[in-house]
């Protein structure tokens, strides 16, 4: 959109009207389109012509057709007329009577007392900068009061966020935490986790200076390979009889051969090791013809006849 041509200081030449606003030219281009003859080469305001070719895409002077690639630059020629002309400060109303070189205008709206948008530091102690006409309803405490709610707000936001960073840290921890347990006892090699087998390890030792001892007459009598009936009342008996829990299943799998350590699994192991049996120390299941071999007792033991935590052994017979 062109300046009013009001502004202006004596004769502007006609070139330099836009024919769309019919204002002085404002960051003028020129159609330029070297195919068309004769060529348009006609000059507006961008903003004029731009809005123009949106709603019709013809020079409104002589309707040679055009599109918005085609506008260039308008000529130095053109530029340096314009730069001359001396035109009334916008804030003329506001009482500036400045008279510049269009050249000019901007750095002069930047720094003219007049501007009502003008920035302005407030000399009446809060120092803060605020466009010039919002002065005259300025209050310093106010404005402090705004500015200083507006940062416990922020302050508030960050104290929020801080806080659910924590808990999420905190969860995380944990997860590491209980990672580093499974991984342990998993591994039972380097990652173990000592403080929480030395607990279960304190857990089986009182368990099994609970029971009683048992004395195997009969070697003979084992059922290795139990069924389901048998191992859920073993099971049964196992948790009556106030089995560690993190112990109870894994005890179960060890009342079958197929779990059974080496020198154990197969009737001909068993009967090559057979010697050997008279080493275990064997703990009675109340009420049931049924021994846990723990590890823990059984630490004298050959590895191959022993496995973790321990194993149950069920009797068709032959247990004192
Ligand atoms: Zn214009
Ligand atoms: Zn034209
Ligand atoms: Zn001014
Ligand atoms: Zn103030």
């Amino acid at each position: 959109m062109g300046f009013d041509m009001t502004r202006f200081q004596g004769e502007v030449d006609q070139e330099l009207i836009c024919a769309v606003c019919s204002g002085v030219l404002e960051d003028p281009v020129q159609v330029s389109n070297m195919l068309q003859a004769p060529e348009c080469e006609h000059t507006f305001c961008r903003t004029c012509i731009t809005e123009w070719i949106k709603r019709q895409a013809t020079c409104p002077l002589d309707r040679t057709p055009i599109d918005s690639t085609q506008l260039r630059v308008a000529p130095r020629i053109l530029r340096k007329l314009l730069a001359r002309l001396s035109i009334s400060c916008d804030n003329v109303m506001h009482g500036c009577q400045e008279i510049v070189k269009l050249d000019n205008l901007v750095s002069h709206l930047e720094k003219c007392e007049y501007n009502p948008d003008r920035p302005m530091l407030c000399e009446q102690g809060c120092n803060v900068v605020i466009p010039k006409n919002e002065l005259k309803d300025h209050n310093c405490v106010r404005e402090l009061r705004s500015i200083i709610h507006s940062q416990e707000q922020k302050l508030m936001d960050m104290k929020r966020e801080m806080v659910i960073q924590k808990l999420q840290i905190a969860e995380n921890k944990r997860e590491i935490r209980v990672i580093h347990n499974i991984l342990g006892l998993l591994k039972c090699g380097p990652m173990q986790d000592v403080g929480i087998v030395r607990q279960e390890e304190r857990e089986i030792a009182r368990w099994s200076a609970s029971l009683p001892p048992a004395k195997i007459n009969r070697w003979g009598g084992m059922i290795s390979t139990p069924d389901e009936l048998l191992q859920s009342m073993v099971k049964g008996t196992l948790m009556r009889a106030e089995c560690p829990l993190h112990a109870i299943d894994q005890l179960m799998e060890n009342c079958h051969e197929r779990n059974w350590p080496s020198g154990l699994r197969s009737l001909e192991t068993r009967q090559k090791h057979k010697r050997l049996y008279s080493g275990y120390v064997c703990k009675r299941l109340p009420g049931k013809q049924a021994v846990v071999v723990l590890h823990y007792d059984n630490k004298h033991m050959p590895a191959f006849m022993m496995a973790q935590p321990g194993l149950v052994m069920i009797f068709a017979h032959g247990i004192e």
